[in-house]
Formats: structure tokens, C-alpha cells, sequence
């Protein structure tokens, strides 16, 4: 039994050692990658998230499910966690809000989780809040004894709308020392609005795409950023998987699968934005096909290249990146 304790002990150790053999950091941003499929169940993918540290702040975009998960495997600092930052509200961006909300709440957060993002998010919070006020309960009356204090108001989730009324419009999310946080329209219809993000904090950026199909603001409001990190479906792909469903006979499955090509952006195309935003690098992410049995990267990233010169990459769970302040360096790694 002590031998497992010991194990396990140095299991749970083991992302926080790899985390401080990498050389610390200058204060900058670092991007954790703790959810890149989109919403089919792919092993060792966890559903859409994003969470940038920058201060020693933790934010997320997107708490897709299983993605705590993957946060309390790597131990990320939740208790640090400031807000959670909503694209839209498809249940694979917004499955995992109300776990995130607890396990950040539990390991220490002293403050309720600004939940932001478009209209909808002040439903979401309400909701998310009775359904686990029993269990914040539950928590406390059993775990706040001498130094431990787990008060209720700290474990709520704040709701933050932000509202764009053009459709190519920004506005400013969060403000918080040095960091800003800029909320994008981009298109999603008919889930509308839909948001994605940009991160801009002592001289280096990144931006979040959210789900969007191509859309040319986005590349505006990307502009000059270090990173740009955009969802991405293959429809040649989603078209050969509704054909199959059609052929298996699961009329309704392929036909909502078939529905999905309207809303989403091709790998070619996030390239053809990355080169009007002039962004240094883009990392693919909420990646469709990822997984599936017919999936390669050859075939899912096909003609990317075709449009001139570009450095991509296409995200997976754990990847880290770190924009260090001061410099232009952009440095990928793993947990
Ligand atoms: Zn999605
Ligand atoms: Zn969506």
C-alpha cells in the first residue's frame, strides 16, 4: 500500500517536475491546451478549451467536457483562476463549466469565477450555480475545519455579458492590469453571437478563433498577433462521414452531420486568415476529424501549404506554448 502512495505521489508530481525542468519563464503568456477535438468523442481529446496564464493569472476560453480533467491531471494553478471566457454556448464549449467552477473552487479560489461572454452566459451561470448548490453545500459542511474555508459566494460563477451589436464588431472583455482580453464576433450562425477571443499582455498576443465559419473580420481583429489558434473541420471529411451514416442507415445522424459544413472552417481556409492577420504562427485546434479511424494529418490538412508560407501546427491535448515578454520567441512544449 505504501509503495502505491509513493507511485502515485511521484505520478502526480511528475507534470509539475517537467513543468520546472523548462527554464521559468519571464512574465509573458503561456497557453495550455487542455481540449482541441470538437464534438465527437475522440480519446485523449478532450472537448473545447484554451487556458492562458499571464501574471500568474489562470483564464480559459471554453470548459468543454472532460477538460477539467485533463487541468487537474497537469495540476494547473486553479485556485488561481480569474475567468472563464465563453465563445458560445454549444454544449461542447460549456459541458465542464460547472466542474471547472468546483475544482477551482475547492482547490482555493477566494473568489466567485467570472463566467463572460455573449448573451446567454447569465443563464448559464444561474443554471450552473443551483445545480451545484446542494453539492457546494455538501462540501463545506464536511471539508471547512481550522485553516480550510470553502465559502459560498467564493464558489459561484459571475456571469459577465458582453454585448457586440455589429456583426464584425469587438469590444472589450476583461481588463486587468496589463492584460486585456478582446471579445471578436465571428460567425457561427444560426448560434449567434458567437465570440472568439484575443489575449494582449506585456507586447505578445494570442487569439482564440471560437467556432466560426471563414470570416475575414476575424483576421482584422487578429492583426500582428503572436499566435492565432482556430478551429478547423475538414468537410471533404464530414462529407464522407455522412455519406457512410446515410449508408449504415442513420438517415438522422448523417443528416445533422451534413448540417455542420456551414459553420465551420476548413484548415486551408484558417490558413488563407492567418496570412490576411499576418499572425507569426497558427495552431489548429477543435479539430473535427482528429482521431477517427479514416483521419490522417496528410489528408485533414491537405492544400494548407498551397497559399504561400506559413508556419502551422495542429494542436493536441497538453501541448503548451510560451510567449516569454520582451522577446519574439514563441516556444512550444507538452505537459
Ligand atoms: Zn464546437
Ligand atoms: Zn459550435
Amino acid at each position: 500500500m505504501v509503495r502505491f502512495l509513493l507511485a502515485l505521489a511521484a505520478v502526480a508530481l511528475l507534470p509539475f517536475a517537467a513543468a520546472q525542468a523548462q527554464p521559468a519563464a519571464p512574465d509573458g503568456l503561456k497557453v495550455i491546451f487542455c481540449g482541441t477535438s470538437g464534438p465527437l468523442p475522440i480519446p485523449d481529446r478532450a472537448k473545447a478549451c484554451t487556458a492562458v496564464i499571464a501574471g500568474g493569472k489562470l483564464y480559459l476560453v471554453d470548459a468543454g467536457p472532460e477538460s477539467t480533467k485533463n487541468l487537474l491531471s497537469w495540476r494547473a494553478p486553479l485556485a488561481r483562476a480569474q475567468a472563464l471566457f465563453i465563445t458560445h454556448l454549444h454544449s461542447d464549449h460549456i459541458g465542464d463549466v460547472g466542474e471547472v467552477n468546483m475544482q477551482s473552487w475547492v482547490a482555493g479560489r477566494p473568489q466567485p469565477l467570472a463566467l463572460v461572454g455573449p448573451s446567454g452566459v447569465d443563464k448559464l451561470a444561474a443554471g450552473f450555480n443551483l445545480a451545484y448548490e446542494t453539492d457546494h453545500g455538501f462540501r463545506r459542511a464536511h471539508h471547512e475545519h481550522g485553516d480550510i474555508k470553502l465559502p459560498i459566494d467564493a464558489g459561484l460563477l459571475a456571469p459577465k455579458v458582453i454585448e457586440i451589436a455589429k456583426p464584425d464588431g469587438t469590444a472589450v472583455a476583461w481588463k486587468d492590469g496589463d492584460l486585456t482580453v478582446t471579445a471578436i464576433r465571428v460567425a457561427h450562425d444560426p448560434v449567434t453571437p458567437a465570440f472568439g477571443y484575443r489575449f494582449d499582455y506585456h507586447g505578445r498576443s494570442v487569439v482564440i478563433s471560437g467556432d466560426t465559419r471563414k470570416w475575414p473580420p476575424l483576421a482584422a481583429a487578429a492583426k500582428g498577433a503572436d499566435v492565432l489558434i482556430h478551429e478547423a473541420q475538414n468537410n471533404a471529411m464530414t462529407r464522407q462521414m455522412s455519406q457512410g451514416l446515410a449508408a449504415m442507415g442513420m438517415a438522422r445522424t448523417s443528416s445533422i452531420m451534413a448540417d455542420t459544413v456551414s459553420y465551420h472552417t476548413e484548415p486551408v481556409e484558417a490558413a488563407d486568415i492567418a496570412r490576411m492577420a499576418g499572425v507569426k504562427v497558427l495552431v489548429l485546434s477543435h479539430l473535427t476529424q482528429a482521431g477517427l479511424p479514416f483521419y490522417t494529418p496528410q489528408a485533414f490538412t491537405k492544400g494548407m501549404d498551397d497559399g504561400g508560407k506559413l508556419d502551422w501546427r495542429l494542436a493536441k491535448d497538453g501541448m503548451t506554448i510560451d510567449l516569454p515578454a520582451g522577446s519574439s520567441e514563441i516556444r512550444f512544449g507538452s505537459y
